[in-house]
């Protein structure tokens, strides 16, 4: 299954560490600076977002997120509010390899690069860590093969 974002706001949430609006040129453009690699873009805010643009309430939850970034306030997700012209490093962005979600369907542990588990739930930190006791140095593909499956006997299961 290809990747799919579910909005949590993760990613966005302290990229303002990473991105600054230089310049606001007027009528919902902006000059875009990436403070690591210095590029510099012009992007625009999408014509669908401007009132939640408006709204700066996310800073007082997340002070270091993105300045494009919002929550919204109605349905709870993270909206990226330049959508349609935000950089290339955002767009080539996939925050899981497989992604593990509980017996009810949400979102348990994300697998991130090689064999990193990022995840709140303490059920599957701990099945995760026996598992790679058993695991060992299986290839790539057969170390997959068996943490599904040591993952699935306990209720979770997993979209790759
Ligand atoms: S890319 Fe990942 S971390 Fe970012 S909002 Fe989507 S699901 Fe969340
Ligand atoms: S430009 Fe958009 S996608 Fe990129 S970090 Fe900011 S809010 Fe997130």
């Amino acid at each position: 299954m290809p990747f799919e974002c579910i909005q949590c706001g993760e990613c966005c949430s302290h990229l303002g560490l990473v991105h600054s609006i230089r310049q606001d040129r007027g009528n919902g453009r902006f000059l875009l600076h990436n403070q690591y690699t210095g590029d510099e873009q012009e992007v625009v805010l999408d014509s669908d977002k401007a009132d939640l643009y408006a709204d700066r309430s996310t800073f007082s939850r997340e002070p270091e997120a993105c300045p494009f970034f919002r929550f919204n306030p109605v349905d709870g997700r993270g909206y990226c509010t330049i959508h349609l012209t935000r950089p290339e490093i955002c767009r080539d962005f996939s925050c899981w390899r497989l992604l593990i979600l509980d017996p009810a369907g949400n979102r348990a542990g994300r697998v991130m690069f090689i064999r990193t588990l990022v995840t709140d739930d303490p059920v599957l930190r701990a099945i995760w860590e026996e598992s790679l006791d058993t695991i060992g140095d299986a290839e790539d593909a057969a170390w997959d093969d068996l943490m599904i499956a040591a993952v699935s006997r306990a209720g979770y299961s997993v979209r790759k």
